[in-house]
């Protein structure tokens, strides 16, 4: 079919548009733009000017200018930071143009006498002649016809240079369409909206990125298309929060004295009062049947554990089970021996279930949870595996969340709403989960909107914090002598070795030198010290084993890869060197480092570590000067924006094309108190009017958000 005016949409393949080559239609297709809607979508990075051409006679000192000649002579000269390209230019009206370009050696292979250049830049006067410095060109090809004169001063659009297709070529191609593309483009936002939000219709803004008459044109359109990506998320975060809210029945788990004394009398310290304010924003959601789905932020130490215990054991006083899914197994068997030793003596039948229990215990533990005669179950992503059902699942606890995605966290809550022999009580347990990745405050409310925050902002009483430093790789001598004085005391160390890359096969590298360090500290500075190394594929008898002799105290140090990273809490443990320190990001460090002074005794931190980039250095002295993971994570959101911080897979943090939720941080609460608005007036996006943003919003967030199964 050819594409004619009438037969023109926006899903007409590019290829079917006369005038356009197959070839660079096939390269377009490949990078996911195959019809004139997505050419329309695909936004140009940024925008340059290009000015309309005069002749050197004519040039205006001061002014930005664009001008074609031949180059006549050329030379180098100038020394070290001095050092300068020039060329001299003629046009055909007899003008000359000094043209110098500073820094630019390699220019002097590109730049010679015979060629023409039509050259782009801002003139000045020197002495009597017309100078332009650094100006940008372009060498026109005496094979091929000039290049059409620029006739007026043009704001253009560049495009990402991808498969070969060059930003010129794209845009001769969205000049072919876009004129008839965008009368077939609908808005989605409600005009009364747009207008009070001062913002230009879909169809103008994206006229207005693609051909701009000026700088002020692009600005709007990119507030609006911001806008849009932003609103679209947040109205996907609020429908999901209402149907949660208003289709969903959890079970109300009332406060009663007797369970909170039977509480109280589990807990082996007095919670500390930000604690105490946490449990009671717990304890008063679980008193409704409205889905609890909170989040809980303290600091790495802050004690998130015991929190969980409390609303867990709120479930299982009612008669109801619980369950706390843990990043690793490593942790898992940890909150599994630390909660058994609480509950030690009551009537909670508590168990553990991981990817690699014997067989036999796995399907003991299966058939617990099925019939309602286990109440707790700790354990990994095992948890959310297919033959896993529960009885009567009424508290699901999420700890390190940022270490699952979006869609495990949702899994879990099913697997409550599974339970048949519930039917008819509640369809959905409450869902605690727990980080120790702080979120700054607007990126919380506005990414995380489905979720109440509640802040652990205090440690437990005689922390103090630990004390970090750096040395470079040849003091590690002087630092495992040091570390031997503290093992001399009595004291216990861990030594990390990074992991190149967990879990696939190159993470080999990484246990060489895993044994590598743990053969020299033996042979070396630690001589007599009992040793032992830890690491991710070790059998779980053998893993448990070495755990339960380093927190019995019967190893002094734990050369380890990350496996150690979340969680895992020894309060014995006073110091952590990290080997490599410059290749961690700096939550990880911080989440490392939160390894030590957990007990009564401050903790140390050495990072070991010869940075070669200046981002690696800023992140270790970033790591010396500061202890709070509110303020790093402050910082590491500064230095690498959301999407990275998060890991935008495992976090589930939609990626934004334009939007960069930081930067664009007054937008973003726009959209957050616009899709409030909006969703409180109609939840579902049901009827004729909502249609086009519902659509919209199903086919950019539905599969993150679990949308599909909204209305
Ligand atoms: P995180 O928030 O990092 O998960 P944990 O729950 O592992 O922290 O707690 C860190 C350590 O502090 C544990 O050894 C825990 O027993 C201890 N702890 C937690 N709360 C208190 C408290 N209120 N008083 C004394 N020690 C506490
Ligand atoms: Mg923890």
């Amino acid at each position: 079919m050819s594409a004619d005016t009438a037969a023109i949409a926006l899903t007409t393949p590019l290829r079917d548009i006369p005038g356009v080559r197959r070839e660079h239609a096939d390269k377009l297709a490949r990078i996911g733009v195959p019809n004139i809607g997505h050419l329309i979508a695909h936004l140009p990075h940024r925008h340059e000017w290009i000015r309309a051409e005069a002749s050197i006679e004519d040039l205006m000192p001061d002014s930005v200018a664009s001008v074609r000649g031949e180059i006549t002579a050329c030379r180098t000269a100038g020394f070290g930071h001095k050092a300068r390209f020039e060329a001299v230019m003629m046009d055909p009206g007899g003008g000359r143009l000094d043209l110098v370009w500073f820094n630019q050696p390699y220019l002097r292979g590109k730049i010679h006498p015979g060629m023409r250049l039509r050259v782009q830049g801002k003139v000045v006067r020197r002495g009597y002649a017309m100078q332009m410095a650094n100006a940008k060109f372009e060498v026109l090809d005496a094979a091929r016809p000039d290049p059409e004169h620029h006739a007026d001063d043009d704001y253009r659009p560049v495009y990402p240079v991808t498969e070969g297709v060059t930003s010129d070529q794209v845009r001769a191609i969205v000049d072919k369409v876009l004129f008839k593309g965008l009368a077939q483009v609908d808005d989605h936002l409600p005009e009364e909206l747009r207008r009070e939000r001062s913002m230009p219709a879909l169809r103008d803004a994206y006229r207005m990125m693609h051909q701009p008459k000026g700088e002020e044109e692009v600005k709007s359109a990119r507030r609006r298309l911001i806008y849009d990506e932003l609103l679209l998320f947040q109205l996907g975060v609020h429908m999901k929060r209402a149907h949660l809210r208003q289709t969903m029945k959890a079970p109300a788990l009332a406060r009663t004295d007797s369970i909170e004394q039977r509480i109280r009398e589990r807990m082996p310290f007095e919670l500390t009062g930000a604690q105490q304010r946490v449990v009671g924003e717990i304890a008063g959601d679980l008193a409704l049947d409205v889905p609890m789905n909170r989040l809980v932020q303290g600091d790495v130490g802050s004690g998130k554990t015991v929190v969980a215990l409390d609303a867990m054991l709120r479930a299982i006083g009612h008669g109801h089970q619980a369950a706390l899914m843990a990043p690793t197994e490593i942790l898992a068997e940890q909150h599994f021996l630390s909660m058994s030793a609480m509950l030690e003596g009551s009537s909670v039948r508590i168990a553990l279930l991981t990817g690699n229990l014997p067989a036999e215990e796995r399907v003991r533990t299966l058939a617990g949870l099925a019939d309602g005669s286990v109440d707790l179950v700790i354990g990994t992503h095992a948890l959310i595996g297919d033959q896993v059902a529960f009885k009567s699942l009424a508290v699901v606890v999420i700890d390190e969340q940022h270490r699952f995605g979006v869609e495990q966290r949702a899994k879990l809550r099913v697997k409550g709403s599974a339970a048949d022999a519930g039917a008819g009580e509640f369809d959905t347990p409450h869902v605690l989960v727990m980080t120790a990745t702080p979120i700054p405050r607007t990126i919380g409310l506005t990414l995380f909107g489905d979720l109440d925050i509640s802040t652990i902002d205090a440690l437990p009483p005689g922390r103090t914090p630990v004390a970090t430093r750096t040395v470079t790789s040849e003091r590690r001598g002087e630092v495992y002598r040091w570390v031997r004085t503290k093992l001399d005391a009595g004291e216990q160390a861990y030594i990390v070795v990074p992991a190149i890359d967990t879990g696939s096969a190159s993470g080999d590298d990484s246990l060489r030198d895993l044994r590598t360090v743990q053969q020299e500290l033996e042979g070396g500075e630690l001589s007599g010290k009992r040793v032992a190394a830890l690491h991710g594929r070790l059998k779980r008898e053998t893993r448990e084993h070495i755990m339960a002799r380093f927190r019995a105290g019967s190893i002094d140090a734990l050369v380890a890869t990350t496996v150690i990273e979340v969680g895992v809490d020894v309060p014995n443990a006073t110091v952590i060197i990290i080997e490599h320190a410059d290749r961690f990001g700096l939550a990880q460090l911080h989440q490392l480092r939160g390894r030590v002074g957990r007990g009564g005794k401050p903790g140390a931190c050495v990072l070991v570590a010869d940075p070669k980039t200046d981002d690696a250095v800023q992140r270790i002295s970033t790591m010396c000067e500061t202890t709070s993971g509110f303020e790093l994570a402050e910082r590491d959101f500064a230095l690498r924006g959301a999407g990275d911080v998060f890991g935008t897979r495992q976090s589930g943090v939609p990626p934004f094309r334009i939007a960069d939720p930081l930067r664009d941080a007054a937008l973003l609460d726009q959209a957050r108190r616009d899709a409030a608005v909006w969703i409180g007036a109609n939840p579902t996006l049901a009827g004729d009017a909502d249609a086009l943003v519902r659509r919209r919003l199903i086919k950019t967030h539905g599969p993150w958000l679990g949308l599909g199964d909204v209305g």
